[in-house]
């Protein structure tokens, strides 16, 4: 008798944690569990002992456990499958080569073609090759059932489907003999399905052995016509229905446990009757001790691969499929997710619970007794290697410890339903657990995984939605009196669920990886309703909405493999919109380089940030688009009504990508208004409108509060300076403990155009129409001289320096005559502007009579919490007085640049430099969210 022993700490059920504190020291946890868990628990445990001690000599249907010391003790009864296997004349070892060929590669006579030309192609000295029914047959099969006991006459013509699909192939593939052969036992087999199907007509019901009979006869068919195939080019070969060797025993929850002792026996006896080099074998099919036809259960041909490997001590099994290998998640979730080289069985194991399709739960346990290989390969690609699934994968041994080499992968189980018993009666009460757990059982349904919080308030399981309403009501009524004398306050159910499991080598032991794990989600907004950790160290389970699952699992894989972060972009405003559209809307063009950015790819290469454009807005109309990654793709859209909500919800509702930020380009303060609610929902904001931050302080003071105690970010550096790093300087001097003393700049280009000019003979009504020319003012120029534009950056910098100011708290210096302010058009004031020069060639002589310059400035002065807007002079000497062009210039005076202050300078205005300020935000962006910075 060999006995093991694990700690108790590592106990799971099914990927749930059985809570610590529950067991220790002396568990009411596990002998408190209901017999069918406690024998899931043993049968887990002793998938757990085989996975992690392989030494482990003997392996048999006797199994018994005790509890002592936070151990349970696993012992197994000594029929040895090794001893057993010994004894007999099979031939096995190293000369046997086994695959197994997935529906997906048996679809057509050209893919069966192809897998013979596979099989013959293996020089091993033996192989058994299992094999699926073809793709969509074993489906096929079960609508066939459900028809004929629902009683629905289509059932024959779906029987006719089934036949012409195999004759159809046979006729492709064989002649002949061979033909005549196949099609004489398909015709037999249809009979008597069509007697069997006829009997369950009548009957209204089928038994679980009928439908097993019924659904089983794809793979015959299957294995009959690939024999035949190889037969067919004159190899030795023989087809084996596995109903004769395979011996299992069902567990009642949709489960069957081979009889590994008998098989071997009848695997001893068909040999003696047969003989061949390649044998076609059946797979998913098998019989119970009783001869009675059954099956592994839906895609149970890998574990079918897996124990004819095991009972032949092969040296590898080839599971052939339609992809790679197995992926770091599934690719038709994430199209990022990479191949993986290598898994250790444990990981693998992990993976497939977890609902990675690619591989049956089941196949690793029979392989990993002998090592023996497994390698997933794809059909369709030979020249790829596949992935080897071993006992140690290749990155255990490698040095690196990152984080990466901790999680390998990640998977998702749809369709699940949490339920909640919650009450403060159950704390230290022993036996609740097992009382909810036996009323679960009655109904026969699969607990997936569990979670309790420590204060033992609560007991949370997530089950298929499809059985949550029996447990729900299964569990009302168990306990009724609890929940009527309040010790229960509810049975909360949680629908449309799903489970994220992250896998990997220790993970869950490993510090820092649930903290990125749990950040990622977090990041993208998402809510985790339950968390199941430690389990084997090998995952982390988390549980979350059923809605959020594509986008979480593309969130943490694209921060575990740094692959690229991926961004849904919603663009509100006519800047960045194409010519062509752009008429279309009616709207002017400011910053068509932003476009240029945003679709050169540079984003892409070189800073691994994956930017989706799904909507355009302007003020009347909009684009929505899924595929929008071109200019031209965008042109040949249609635009339709504008409509923010609409936007919104297509932007951000879509479930694959796991960010959206939305940039506003607009001046806009109805779209400014929009920035809480964006935000409240998880939507990024970047925007170098001014509108939100130099808005009304209560309302700037809430979306600044909301982006704090948020995940979701919002970024306005373009808000003053354009591109020029003035907001995040100011930030990192504040952040680094500096203390702010005085800010002062010329923050209008246009106006710094307009005074780096306004020298010599020129009046000030000629530079301003000049300035107009060349295209450095807003169409009318009272915009800019009438300083509101100043006064509005300096209100952002007072509010990022701290002090609660309103617009209207900064006296502000308007240019614009008084009288002129109310002319009617741009061009009148442009002709009356030259009568009111006389004011200004007077200050601008004063000053240069002093050896001074004139310049329009904002200053904020920290320490007296005012800030103002005015013309000011300056030395000639003074970096101000120097600047030339339209640059900015912005001196930052603090306790640490006190006697020289720091200053920032350079073109402040400008669709490009706009453009670089959006651009630098999207990258701080991306950085936030996980993209390598
Ligand atoms: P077969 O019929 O060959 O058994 P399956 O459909 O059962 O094929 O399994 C292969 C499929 O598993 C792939 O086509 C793929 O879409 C899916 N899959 C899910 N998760 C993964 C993963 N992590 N790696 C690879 N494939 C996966
Ligand atoms: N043909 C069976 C199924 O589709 C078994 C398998 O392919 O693995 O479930
Ligand atoms: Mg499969």
């Amino acid at each position: 008798m060999a006995s093991l022993s694990v700690p108790f700490s590592d106990c799971v059920i099914r990927g749930s944690l059985l809570p610590r504190r529950r067991l220790s020291p002396c568990p009411a946890g596990v002998a408190s569990l209901p017999a069918f868990l406690q024998g899931r628990l043993v049968l887990f445990m002793f998938d757990y002992v085989l996975l992690h001690v392989s030494a482990l000599k003997s392996h048999g249907t006797k199994f018994s456990h005790n509890v002592s010391n936070n151990h349970i003790f696993a012992s197994v009864a000594d029929v040895s499958l090794e001893q057993s296997l010994d004894d007999v004349h099979l031939p096995k070892g190293e000369m046997w080569s086994v695959h197994k060929f997935g529906g997906t590669c048996m679809g057509t006579s050209r893919r069966i073609q192809s897998v013979a030309d596979i099989v013959t192609n293996d020089s091993s000295e033996r192989k058994l090759v299992v094999v699926s029914a073809m793709s969509k047959v074993t489906d096929m099969m079960y609508n066939l059932v459900d028809k004929a006991q629902s009683r629905d006459d289509t059932y024959m013509s779906a029987l006719d489907d089934v036949y012409e699909k195999h004759m159809l192939t046979a006729k492709d593939l064989l002649d002949g003999d061979e033909l005549v052969q196949f099609l004489s036992q398909l015709h037999h087999d249809i009979s008597n399905l069509k007697a069997m199907l006829r009997a369950i007509y009548i009957a209204g019901h089928a038994t679980e052995s009928f439908s097993d009979f019924v659904v089983g006869h794809g793979e015959l068919w299957s294995a009959q016509m690939l024999s035949s195939v190889i037969k067919k080019s004159g190899k030795d070969c023989t087809w084996m229905d596995t109903r004769d060797v395979l011996i299992v025993n069902p567990t009642g929850s949709n489960q069957v446990d081979p009889d590994y002792i008998e098989s071997e026996k009848r695997l001893e006896k068909w040999f003696e009757q047969n003989s061949a080099g390649t044998i076609i074998a059946t797979g998913f099919i098998a019989s119970t001790p009783q001869n009675i036809p059954t099956t592994l259960k839906r895609d149970g041909s890998d574990f079918s691969a897996a124990i004819m490997g095991a009972l032949l001590r092969a040296h590898q099994v080839t599971i052939w499929t339609d992809v790679d290998g197995v992926y770091s998640a599934d690719p038709r979730k994430v199209s990022e997710a990479v191949i993986l080289n290598s898994l250790s069985y444990q990981e693998a194991w992990e993976m497939s619970y977890f609902g990675a399709n690619v591989l049956h739960p089941r196949t690793i346990i029979p392989v990993m007794r002998y090592n023996i290989p497994i390698i997933i390969r794809n059909v369709f690609n030979l020249a790829a290697p596949g992935t080897m699934i071993c006992q140690r994968a290749v990155n255990d041994n490698a040095e690196g410890h990152n984080l990466e080499s901790f999680v390998r992968a990640f998977a998702t189980i749809d369709n699940v339903a949490l339920v909640n018993v919650e009450g403060t009666g159950m704390a230290g009460v022993p036996g609740t657990a097992s009382a909810i757990f036996s009323a679960v059982k009655d109904v026969g349904a699969n607990v997936i995984m569990i979670s309790q919080a420590s204060s033992e308030h609560s007991v949370c399981f997530a089950v298929p939605d499809n059985e949550v309403k029996a447990v729900a009501d299964a569990l009302k009524s168990r306990f009724s009196q609890a929940l009527a004398a309040g010790r229960l306050s509810q049975v909360e159910v949680i629908p449309n669920c799903s489970i994220l499991a992250a896998v990997g080598q220790k993970m869950a032991s490993t510090p820092g990886v649930s903290a990125t794990l749990f950040d990622a989600l977090a990041k993208a907004n998402i809510n985790v309703r339950a968390i199941a950790q430690g389990c084997t160290e090998y995952n982390i389970t988390v549980v979350l909405k059923g809605e959020d699952r594509i986008r979480a699992l593309r969130a943490v894989h694209s921060r575990f493999y740094l692959s690229k972060t991926t961004i849904a972009v919603g663009i509100i405003g006519p800047g960045l919109i194409g010519g062509t559209l752009l008429d279309n809307f009616g709207i002017r063009c400011n910053a068509r380089f932003l476009w240029f950015i945003l679709f050169t790819g540079v984003l892409k290469e070189e800073f691994n940030i994956d930017l989706r454009v799904m909507g355009i807005a302007g003020s009347r109309k909009m684009v929505l688009s899924n595929t929008l990654d071109k200019m031209e793709e965008l042109q040949n859209e249609k635009a339709e009504e504008a409509n923010l909500e609409k936007f919104s919800q297509h932007v951000h509702g879509n479930q694959f990508i796991p960010n959206t930020v939305f940039i506003d380009c607009t001046a806009d303060t109805g779209i400014a208004n929009h920035y809480y609610d964006w935000l409240r929902k998880g939507i990024h904001v970047i925007t170098p409108n001014k509108k939100a931050n130099s808005g009304p302080l209560d309302r700037y003071l809430k979306l600044r509060a909301l982006q704090r105690r948020s995940y979701t970010h919002y970024f306005y550096e373009a808000t003053v300076g354009a591109g020029l790093p003035i907001i995040s300087t100011l930030r990192g001097l504040l952040e680094t403990g500096d203390k702010i003393l005085q800010i002062e700049g010329i923050f209008s280009g246009t106006l710094s155009y307009i005074f780096n000019n306004f020298a010599g003979e020129r009046s000030f009504s000629a530079v301003v129409a000049e300035a107009k020319q060349s295209g450095f003012t807003e169409p009318d120029p009272r915009d800019d001289l009438s300083g509101t534009d100043v006064a509005r950056k300096v209100i952002i910098l007072a509010r990022e320096s701290g002090l609660k100011l309103e617009l209207s708290d900064i006296p502000v210096e308007n240019l614009v005559p008084e009288e002129l302010r109310s002319s009617a058009s741009a061009e009148e004031f442009m002709i009356q502007l030259p009568d009111f020069d006389e004011e200004l060639s007077k200050k601008r002589i004063e000053a240069e009579a002093a050896g001074e310059v004139l310049r329009y400035v904002g200053v904020v002065e920290v320490s007296n919490a005012r800030g103002r807007v005015e013309l000011r002079r300056y030395k000639k000497s003074h970096p101000f007085a120097q600047l030339s062009g339209s640059d900015n210039i912005i001196a930052f005076t603090t306790m640490r640049y006190k006697d020289q202050p720091l200053i920032v300078r350079g073109p402040g205005a400008g669709a490009q430099v706009t453009a670089g300020g959006i651009f630098s935000d999207l990258l701080r962006l991306a950085s936030y969210l996980g993209a390598p910075s």
